[in-house]
């Protein structure tokens, strides 16, 4: 195995000429296998395959009888060429629809191509609010959902070391229901709040100081 990344085999496929299938002569249809089959090992050891994703394919129409006869499941094959030898293969699937989700096609493929500018523009942003002490745009891209996971988990971890006392409330009120942002969050509302010496008051959830005997938020005594 080379050091080629997925990014780099992505291209490679895209610049060599698309399969035809043997079996019916339509033109393949390039796909993605699920991350935790290949990375698991489960796979077929390539991060890409060729697919025939057409429900007129010999073997796909005639397969569902077979399956049934020889296995007594409801079941067909797909043929499949690997990108890397050219070789056919034959893939059970498990229903009309099954795997389409990870054809890869012009829109999913813009769809790549706009994340990636925003990674990009994200982390440049960051870049640009680090050496300004800026702790206002991280806590917006953080709390920004259209923004990539991997931008707003650089942005939580920044707000470790630049947020104060005004960047907490927005972040204590917020949960991303993603449990990698999520435990990013708290890491960092952590180290605000040691850095800041504050706390939460248990009676009224606002911010305070450590040292505070009484609540300015609502009087009362948090270390009761
Ligand atoms: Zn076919
Ligand atoms: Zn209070």
């Amino acid at each position: 195995m080379s050091l080629e990344t997925k990014e780099d085999v992505l291209n490679r496929i895209l610049n060599a000429p698309v399969p035809i299938c043997p079996h019916c002569g339509e033109p393949m249809k390039l796909w993605e296998e699920p991350p935790v089959n290949f990375s698991d090992g489960l796979g077929w050891g390539e991060p890409y395959l060729y697919m025939c994703f057409n429900n007129q394919c010999p073997p796909f129409v005639s397969g569902w009888a077979h399956f049934e006869e020889n296995h007594g499941h409801c079941a067909s094959t797909r043929c499949f060429c690997y990108p890397s030898s050219g070789k056919f293969e034959f893939m059970p699937v498990f229903s009309k629809d099954g795997g389409t989700g990870q054809i890869i096609d012009e829109e999913m493929l813009e769809k790549q191509e706009q994340e990636k500018i925003a990674i990009k523009e994200g982390f440049v942003a960051l870049a640009q609010a680090y050496a300004d002490r800026d702790n206002k745009k991280p806590l917006e891209l953080l709390l920004d959902a259209a923004s990539p996971p991997r931008v707003r988990l650089k942005a939580a971890d920044m707000l470790e070391e630049l947020g104060d006392e005004t960047s907490l409330e927005p972040m204590l009120n917020k949960k991303f229901g993603n449990r990698i942002l999520d435990e990013a969050m708290v890491k960092a509302i952590k180290a605000i709040q040691e850095r800041t010496f504050t706390r939460e008051c248990p009676y009224c959830a606002e911010i305070i100081k450590v040292r505070a005997k009484v609540c300015k938020h609502c009087g009362k005594n948090p270390h009761e």
